[in-house]
C-alpha cells in the first residue's frame, strides 16, 4: 500500500476551518452573552420603573397630606395599583434580583398601604386617629420605597457584575483567538514555510554551482513531489554539465593534439634527418660521428616519447590524486600543448624559479593552466605577451607585505586570501581586457563573449572548480584595453614547507 502523504492544501484548509469554527464558536458565545445582558437590562428597567412608581406614590401621598386634594389621593392609589401590577406581572425579574424577604415585604406592604390610605380618606374629622393613620401610611410608604431602592441598588450591582464579566469574556476571547491564530499560523508556517525555505536555500546552493541532491524533511505531498521533481532536474543538469565538461575536455584535447602534432614534428624531422645522414655516412669510418647521430636519434625519440606520454597522461580518465610537482616544468609542458595555436605575434614568457614545488593533480591543474593560457592568447588581437610568474607567499609575512606584487594590478575581483603559506601563480596578458561589469560573471558556467561555436563559456568555471578542488582560490583583475591578470593561490602542504625549511637550514649550515 502506498504511504499516505497529507497535502499542504489539506493542512491549510484544515487550519482555515479550525479558525472559522473558533470564530463561529466565540461569536455564538458572545451573542448568547449579549442576549443575557439584554435580558438583565430589561429586568433592570422593570426594577427602575417599580422604584419610580413607589417614589410617585410618596410624592402624591405628600401632596395629599399637604393639600387634601382628592386628585392626589386618586393618583396615589393609581400608582399603588401600578406598583402591584408591576410586581405581579414581573415576578421572574423580581425573584432573580430581590430576596424573598424583600418581595414578601413589598407584597404585604402595598395592600396594607392602600388600606390605610382608604381608611385615612374615610375619616372626616381631624383628630388623633387621623394623625396615627397618617403616621402609619408614611411609615409603610417609606418601607416600600426603601425596599424598592434596595432592590434597585442590587440590580445595578448585578448589572455592573454582568458588564464586568462580559468585558472579561470579551478580552479572554480576543486573547484566545489571537493565541490560536498565532499557534495555527506557527504550525502552518512550520509545515509549509519551512520546507519551502529549505527548498529556497537548496536553490541558492544550486545557483552557486553545487549540484547536490536536496533532502527536505517533510511529509507533505506537494513538497515531496516538488523535491522529487527538483532532484530529477538536478540529476539532469548534473548529467548535462558532465557532458559539457567532457566536451570542453575534448576541445582541450583538440588544442593539445594540434600542439602535440606540432611538437612531434620537430623530433620526428630531427630523427629523419639524422637517419638520412646516417644512411649516407654508413660506409664511412667515422665511428664517433655515427655514434653521435645515434645518440641524437635516441634523444629525439625520448623527446617524442615524453610528448606522447604527457598527452596520454592528460587524456586518461584518472582519479584525482595530488603529488609534488615542479611548477615551472608543469607550466612549460602545458605551454607546449598550446604552442601550435600561438600566433606569431604572441610571446609567452615564464618567470618561475625552478625550485618551486607545488602539490597538485597534474592532469587537472594542467587543464586549468591550459584554459587560462588559451584564454590569454585568444584575448590578444595582434601582437602581445603572456607573462606567467610565481612566487611563494608566507602566511606570516602577509601582514607586513600586503598583497603580492606579482603584477601591477591591485583590485583583484573576488577575495583570494588563504590563512597559510601559498604558491601564488599569476597569468597576465596584454589583451583586450574584460569590462568591469562582466568581471563577476566570467566564472559562471556558460558565460562567454565569444562567437557561437568558438567558446562554450565553461573554461573558467572548470578552472574555478579545479582550483577549489586543490583548496586554493582564484582572483581576477582586468583593465579594458590593457590586459587581464589571473591570480591563483594554492596552499603549500605543511610537510613540504618543513622539508624545504630543513633543506634551507642544511644549506645555510
Ligand atoms: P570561453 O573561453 O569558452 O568563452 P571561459 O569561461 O574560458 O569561456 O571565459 C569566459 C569569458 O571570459 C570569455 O568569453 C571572455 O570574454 C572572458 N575572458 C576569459 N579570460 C580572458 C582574458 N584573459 N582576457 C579577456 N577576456 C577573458
Amino acid at each position: 500500500m502506498l504511504p499516505f502523504h497529507p497535502s499542504i492544501r489539506q493542512k491549510i484548509t484544515l487550519g482555515y476551518y479550525a479558525i472559522v469554527a473558533i470564530i463561529i464558536g466565540i461569536s455564538v458565545f458572545t451573542f448568547l452573552e449579549l442576549r443575557y445582558v439584554e435580558r438583565k437590562i430589561a429586568f433592570g428597567e422593570i426594577i427602575s420603573e417599580f422604584l419610580n412608581t413607589t417614589l410617585e406614590i410618596r410624592r402624591f401621598e405628600k401632596n395629599y397630606f399637604l393639600y387634601g386634594k382628592v386628585s392626589d389621593y386618586q393618583e396615589t392609589l393609581r400608582y399603588v395599583e401600578s406598583a402591584g401590577e408591576l410586581l405581579g406581572s414581573n415576578s421572574r425579574a423580581f425573584t432573580t434580583i430581590a430576596t424573598p424577604q424583600q418581595i414578601s415585604l413589598v407584597r404585604e406592604n402595598l395592600p396594607k398601604y392602600r388600606k390605610l390610605l382608604e381608611e385615612y380618606s374615610g375619616l372626616e374629622e381631624e383628630g388623633s386617629r387621623k394623625v396615627l393613620i397618617e403616621g402609619k401610611i408614611r411609615k409603610t410608604g417609606k418601607d416600600i420605597t426603601t425596599t424598592a431602592e434596595e432592590i434597585s441598588k442590587t440590580e445595578r450591582r448585578h448589572l455592573q457584575v454582568i458588564l464586568n464579566d462580559s468585558q472579561s469574556v470579551l478580552i479572554l476571547s480576543i486573547l484566545t483567538l489571537s493565541f490560536l491564530a498565532i499557534v495555527i499560523g506557527q504550525v502552518l508556517s512550520r509545515m509549509v514555510v519551512r520546507p519551502l525555505k529549505q527548498l529556497e536555500q537548496s536553490m541558492e546552493q544550486i545557483s552557486s554551482g553545487t549540484f547536490e541532491i536536496i533532502h527536505i524533511h517533510s511529509k507533505d505531498r506537494e513538497v515531496i513531489s516538488l523535491t522529487k521533481a527538483f532532484n530529477k532536474m538536478l540529476r539532469e543538469l548534473d548529467l548535462r554539465q558532465r557532458h559539457l565538461v567532457q566536451t570542453e575536455k575534448l576541445a582541450s584535447l583538440g588544442t593539445l593534439l594540434s600542439g602535440v602534432a606540432h611538437e612531434l614534428n620537430n623530433p620526428l624531422s630531427n630523427i629523419s634527418t639524422s637517419c638520412q645522414i646516417l644512411a649516407e655516412e654508413i660506409e664511412e669510418n667515422d665511428m664517433e660521428y655515427k655514434k653521435e647521430l645515434l645518440r641524437q636519434i635516441e634523444e629525439q625519440t625520448d623527446r617524442a616519447r615524453n610528448i606522447v606520454r604527457s598527452l596520454l597522461e592528460f587524456s586518461r580518465d584518472k582519479d584525482f590524486r595530488k603529488e609534488a610537482l615542479p611548477l615551472r616544468k608543469t607550466i612549460e609542458e602545458t605551454i607546449r600543448f598550446v604552442k601550435g595555436q600561438i600566433p606569431t605575434g604572441v610571446e609567452i614568457r615564464v618567470d618561475i624559479s625552478p625550485d618551486i614545488v607545488f602539490y597538485a593533480d597534474k592532469q587537472r591543474i594542467q587543464q586549468a593552466f591550459l584554459n587560462l593560457i588559451r584564454n590569454a592568447v585568444e584575448a590578444i588581437p595582434g601582437e602581445g605577451s603572456v607573462f606567467i610568474s610565481a612566487q611563494k607567499h608566507r602566511a606570516v609575512d602577509k601582514a607586513e607585505e600586503g598583497e603580492p606584487e606579482i603584477y601591477n594590478y591591485l583590485n583583484y575581483h573576488g577575495k583570494c586570501t588563504l590563512e597559510e603559506d601559498t604558491v601564488d601563480i599569476g597569468i597576465r596578458d596584454t589583451g583586450v581586457g574584460i569590462p568591469r561589469d562582466l568581471l563577476q560573471k566570467i566564472f559562471d558556467p556558460f558565460f562567454t563573449t565569444k562567437d557561437v561555436g568558438k567558446g562554450s563559456g565553461l573554461g573558467l568555471s572548470i578552472v574555478h572548480e579545479i582550483i577549489e578542488e586543490h583548496d586554493g582560490c582564484i582572483a581576477v583583475d582586468s583593465m579594458q584595453g590593457q590586459g587581464t591578470v589571473f591570480l591563483i593561490r594554492l596552499p603549500l602542504p605543511k610537510e613540504m614547507r618543513t622539508m624545504e625549511q630543513r633543506e634551507k637550514e642544511e644549506t645555510e649550515e
